[in-house]
């Protein structure tokens, strides 16, 4: 049920939210995500619908952040200035969006990034 997040994510200790960006203080550092990336990045149903038609999110050029919730210990919810408010983002994802080795990766986020679980050299 809860294998999604059983995984060792760490959980930021700080989070300051701007207009333009999202900035995290994660225990081994920081990272600062654009707001237009995180509008991009919405995992909420209409957007993931809209991502399997191929079509590219709204104005998120445009989108600045207007608000933020936290979800049980596992995720934020942002509000964003164009009304979209459905996007949950776990911790996981952040960290994803804030590697650098993820930039301008396309959206073949299904697939959890396992590399920290899985020890071939057990035999
Ligand atoms: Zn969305």
């Amino acid at each position: 049920m809860n294998t999604a997040f059983s995984r060792d994510v760490p959980v930021p200790t700080a989070i300051a939210l701007r207009p333009g960006s999202l900035r995290l203080t994660w225990p081994d550092g920081e990272s600062e995500l654009p707001a237009a990336d995180l509008r991009a990045a919405c995992r909420c149903g209409g957007c993931r619908a809209r991502a399997l038609r191929g079509e590219p999110p709204p104005a998120t050029g445009a989108a600045t952040l207007t608000g933020a919730a936290p979800v049980g210990q596992y995720a934020v919810q942002l509000l964003f200035s164009d009304g979209h408010d459905r996007g949950i983002y776990p911790w996981a994802l952040l960290r994803d969006l804030a590697s650098p080795s993820r930039r301008g990766a396309p959206a073949s986020d299904d697939r959890p990034v396992a590399d920290a679980c899985a020890r071939p050299s057990e035999r």
